[in-house]
């Protein structure tokens, strides 16, 4: 299995492209801005993207989606809680339209994404042989998930390297995220988390860090 992380803007943000090599399976999580990039090592590998998996609605994880529905076409995969967060995808771009145009060769999509599926948390995805899971982990938005691949947990703005999505942006709770980040910390310590931001880190890294945060 190949992962390959893309930092792309508007954010920093982190897209992980998964190739299974046996059956060339190719699926892209989040999608924040136009990446040729994306589309070039999908062709390096002869891999076919069979889909693209949103772990939540925000826009600056699903501002390249009508690029690659352009260049690339593959079923969107959206949590349905966070259908009304991707419907107003353009009051959020407007709020931020200052920092937005500050981003040097950078213009935001103005055209909402088409979400080819909403799905709730009973979903799971193949990638070849193996089985992408979906864990419902409210609290950075309500619809927020993180997918599970093996011992690789995709963790959208859940959790973070020693940190923690934000939770004051609309449905957002301070007391759900850290329910989600409880049930995170469960799972077995070798987990290698990636996240939609910033450096990777370990289930086992997160569990020292708030230990050591509690003690
Ligand atoms: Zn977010």
């Amino acid at each position: 299995m190949i992962i390959k992380t893309f930092i792309n803007p508007p954010f920093g943000n982190n897209n992980y492209l998964i190739i299974d090599e046996s059956s060339h399976d190719a699926v892209l999580i989040d999608c924040s801005a136009p990446s040729p990039d994306i589309i070039e090592f999908l062709k390096d590998n002869k891999a076919n993207l069979k889909y693209i998996l949103i772990t939540h609605g925000h826009f600056d994880h699903i501002m390249g989606l009508n690029y690659f529905r352009d260049k690339c076409p593959a079923p969107v995969f959206a949590p349905a809680k966070d259908k009304d967060i991707i419907n107003h995808m353009l009051d959020y771009i407007e709020n931020t339209k200052n920092t937005l145009n500050s981003i040097p060769n950078y213009t935001p999509d103005t055209k909402i994404p088409v979400i080819d599926n909403y799905f709730d948390n009973d979903i799971s995805f193949k990638i070849g042989n193996n089985e992408i899971k979906v864990i419902s982990t409210p609290g950075h938005t309500s619809g927020s998930v993180c997918f599970l691949l093996n011992d690789t947990l995709f963790s959208g703005d859940t959790m973070f390297y020693h940190s923690y999505g934000r939770t004051d942006l609309p449905s957002g709770n301070e007391t759900e995220i850290f329910k989600s980040l409880d049930l995170l910390l469960s799972l077995p310590k070798e987990t290698v988390v990636l996240p939609g931001h910033g450096n990777e880190t370990t289930i086992n890294e997160e569990l020292n860090f708030y230990g050591a945060k509690n003690e």
